[in-house]
């Protein structure tokens, strides 16, 4: 079958078939990182993310140092989504002719930056020629405490879905940077610039969420939010109801869809790369999870909750329940391959 039929999800699946675990290998592929044993008490959280000049990134709009900061936000992003802290990175640079050694200064300002931000020490990489555009791969290792990681397998029915932050900013940053001619005041065209260019990891709250033993399953927003509960709704088992009303949505991305004349719904729901933390409680956790993220001035919103697998995903507005689709990011399904 062609690449774009299959998709990358069960292009995934199809090399997961192919991978027995090994000694030690608590979650292999399938999860936001890879969960190995450490001994004492401790896992190691394993990941990689590429960024790829014209899929991922314009070097029109971005700056390299917004790629250094992204290319390592991302990664951390995913350790985060585990409840764990990232202290290790790795990173293999694929430079084209014509770049400078100015440009890789500036790249690696945005990376020390972030690293800084995160306390993750760079410990290795690879440094090689790309016969087209930069590709930056990244691969950030990290720890917990082997019974506080949360997997995206375990939600359960009735379980509330929260989700930290706002949604949508990202995506109208990418909007913008792509028609640059939307009139839109300039205070929000930089605020939604940042929020794609340079994604924070939610490291803090993950910790914190994961402290608590009260999260059941979590993922981080990168493809969508769609497609990401639809993550959580496949590995667990189960499906779920999204209320429209609830979904955060800061003004500065109401303002923006005003001007760029579009549903701010679509950003939200399938525009992706918010790297907010999207997970599960029971309900009778709910408050106490509530009131440990205002302790620590993260906000937070329930979203929706976890139904029976047969109910699927749905999208409710209003008296209104529609399905909802997993529209967001994907690297092949319905591309002209
Ligand atoms: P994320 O968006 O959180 O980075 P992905 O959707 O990229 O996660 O990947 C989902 C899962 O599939 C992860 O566990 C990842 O490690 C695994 N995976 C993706 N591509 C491959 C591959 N080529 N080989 C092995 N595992 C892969
Ligand atoms: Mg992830």
């Amino acid at each position: 079958m062609d690449l774009n039929k299959l998709g990358e999800f069960d292009l995934i699946d199809l090399i997961a078939q192919r991978t027995p675990g090994g000694p030690g290998v608590l979650r292999g592929i399938g999860d936001d990182a890879a969960v190995l044993n450490a001994g004492n008490g401790q896992v190691c959280l394993w990941t990689v993310d590429t960024l790829l000049e014209g899929i991922h990134f314009d070097l029109a709009y971005y700056g390299p140092d917004d790629l250094g900061v992204k290319s390592l936000a991302v990664n951390v992003s995913d350790i985060a989504a585990m409840g764990g802290r990232p202290l290790y990175a790795l990173l293999s640079l694929g430079l084209p002719s014509g770049v400078r050694e100015d440009q890789v200064r500036l790249f690696m300002a945005g990376w020390d930056e972030t690293a800084r931000a995160y306390n993750v020490s760079l410990v290795g990489g690879d440094t090689v020629y790309s016969p087209q555009g930069w590709t930056v791969t990244v691969t950030v290792m990290g720890t917990c405490p082997k019974d506080r990681v949360v997997y995206r397998a375990g939600a359960r029915v009735g379980d509330f879905i929260y989700v930290t932050g706002n949604l949508g900013s990202s995506a109208a940053g990418l909007y913008l940077l792509q028609h640059p001619a939307i009139t839109c005041p300039e205070h929000v065209r930089l605020a939604v610039r940042q929020a794609h260019l340079r994604p924070v990891a939610r490291v803090t709250a993950a910790v914190s969420l994961a402290e608590s033993r009260l999260v059941t399953a979590m993922i981080d927003i990168s493809d969508g939010l769609s497609s990401d509960v639809g993550h959580i709704c496949t590995a667990s088992g189960v499906g779920c109801e999204i209320y429209a009303s609830h979904l955060p949505v800061s003004e500065t991305v109401r303002e923006c869809a005003r001007y760029a004349q579009v549903d701010p719904l679509e950003w939200v729901l399938n525009g992706g790369e918010d790297y907010e933390l999207l997970f599960t409680v029971r309900p009778d956790a709910a408050q106490e999870i509530e009131e440990r993220l205002a302790v620590i001035g993260e906000q937070v919103s329930c979203i929706g909750r976890i139904t029976p697998l047969g109910d699927g995903m749905r999208l409710v507005k209003g008296d209104d329940k529609t399905p909802l689709l997993p529209r967001g990011y994907d690297h092949f399904k319905g591309r002209g391959l």
